[in-house]
Formats: C-alpha cells, structure tokens, sequence
C-alpha cells in the first residue's frame, strides 16, 4: 500500500556508488522538507525507504527510515549547510494532524504533505 502520493516519489533505483548518503529523516514529512530544500537549492536527490516502516506500534530500524541521497558527491557541503540550518530551525518537531485525512504534517506546512489538502 502506498500512502505517499507527494511529489516525494518512490525511488527504487540503484544506489549508485558514487551516491552518498546525506540525511536520514525521522518520518517521511521530515525527509519530504529536506529533499524540497536541497532541490529547491538544485541538488539532485534521490529518497529511498518511502514505503518503508516498522509495523504499528513497532519503532523502525534505522535502515528503514526514509533516506535522502546525494546523485552528486559535489554537492556535499552544501546539502550539509542546507540541513544544518535546516535542523538548527526545525520545528518539524511540531506536527499537527491533517483534517482531512489524519496524517500528521509540520507546523510550517501550509498544505498537507500527504493529501494537499491546507492544514
Ligand atoms: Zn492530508
């Protein structure tokens, strides 16, 4: 079952060797604010483990969670910049529940990473 219908595809390409990973998110709306912001900066990226979860109830491993890849080594320092400005101002930790269909976002998302609907 896919409930990830955001523009934070699944990827199931092969890790390339000369990917590198960057960043592994807690849930998928943190990994989806990383890869927006990387992007946004023109940072090729890739995400693996979108679908991946721990049953409920059931912490994930960590190889399970979602993980944002760099496509280019070149562009390490700078994704590490973005994230780490990123995690100094995170309020991902803050999350309130979608209205229309119950997936938790970020206190900064303006629409719903899941559905699109405003939050
Ligand atoms: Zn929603």
């Amino acid at each position: 079952m896919t409930i990830f219908v955001c523009n934070l595809s699944p990827t199931y390409a092969k890790l390339n060797k000369s990917m590198k990973r960057i960043y592994t998110a807690l849930h998928l709306p943190d990994a989806h604010i990383v890869v927006n912001l990387l992007r946004h900066a023109g940072i090729a990226v890739q995400v693996f483990n979108v679908n991946a979860s721990g049953a409920f109830g059931e912490l994930p491993m960590e190889s399970s969670l979602p993980q944002v890849w760099l496509e280019e080594d070149k562009d390490e320092s700078k994704a590490r910049a973005l994230i780490e400005n990123y995690q100094r101002t995170a309020v991902s930790n803050i999350v309130r529940p979608c209205s229309q269909c119950g997936e938790e976002n970020p206190i900064a998302f303006e629409t719903c990473w899941s559905c699109g609907k405003a939050v």
